[in-house]
């Protein structure tokens, strides 16, 4: 089965409202046809302003966290409603920066998980071990955990609208990727798990994402593998030149 590709960019806390729209037209006609999904998670300062830049262009915008809750007195949080209103399409929930340095779990990255599906947004769930796990557990034991925890209760029907990217947390920022080979080795182990909590139908047709330093270098080796549908990209999403030249690695060498 042929299954969707996407690229996303994960800007992180960068990038005024003014560098986000320049960026996002300075890469929308080079993306055009392209062949594969171009996903930007902005801060949401730049939102609405971003997807009102994307609008007509093949790039989709999204936010990078979410408030589980509907609405309510949480100072200084969001809520998917607010970010749908502002134009996002997708949530990245469960990254490791909100993993490890605001103590979110996988219960409430599931909480989350809840909310976007319910209220329209597609989430992007991540998911990867720490250099520590990866020594003391073992990646598939700690995979296995979180893919179970973050997506408990989720249903086949909703599973369809889940994006899941494999984040090796020793991989993200350090300039320490993957091979291909580890990264295809830990895909298949996650489809099959969906499959195993789900079914190998559903498995089969869910996107799998890898991120950890992606760089123009790294990205067509990854990318080349049968269970990567695609990159989560982060400093090198940035730079609308790198970014392009692993979006569009053909054209872009
Ligand atoms: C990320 O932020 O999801 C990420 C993978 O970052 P980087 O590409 O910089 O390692």
């Amino acid at each position: 089965m042929t299954r969707r590709h996407i690229i996303a960019g994960n800007w992180k806390m960068y990038k005024s409202i003014s560098e986000a729209v320049s960026f996002i037209q300075e890469l929308a006609p080079k993306v055009m046809g392209v062949g594969t999904e171009v996903y930007l998670a902005v801060p949401f300062t730049s939102l609405s302003a971003a997807a009102e830049a994307a609008q007509g262009t093949p790039i989709v915008i999204g936010a990078q966290n979410m408030n589980d809750a509907a609405e309510g007195a949480f100072t200084g949080e969001i809520a998917a409603r607010m970010l749908l209103d502002a134009g996002a399409r997708f949530v990245v929930l469960g990254h490791s920066e909100r993993r490890h340095l605001f103590g979110e779990s996988s219960e409430f990255v599931n909480q989350k998980v809840r909310r976007a599906l319910s209220e329209g947004l597609e989430p992007i769930v991540c998911i990867g071990e720490t250099l520590e796990q990866r020594e003391r557990e073992g990646v598939e034991e700690v995979l296995s955990e979180m893919i179970s925890e973050s997506l408990k209760g989720i249903s086949r029907e909703e599973m369809r609208r889940v994006i899941i990217a494999y984040e090796p947390v020793w991989a993200i920022g350090t300039g320490h990727t993957a091979t291909p080979e580890e990264a295809q080795k830990v895909h298949a182990f996650c489809r099959q798990e969906i499959g195993g909590q789900w079914d190998a139908a559903l498995a089969e047709s869910i996107p799998l994402l890898y991120g950890g330093s992606v760089k123009p270098e790294n990205a067509s080796g990854l990318r080349a593998q049968p269970d990567v549908d695609g990159l989560l990209v982060g400093g090198a999403s940035l730079d609308v030149k790198v970014f392009l030249q692993i979006i569009d690695y053909q054209t872009f060498r």
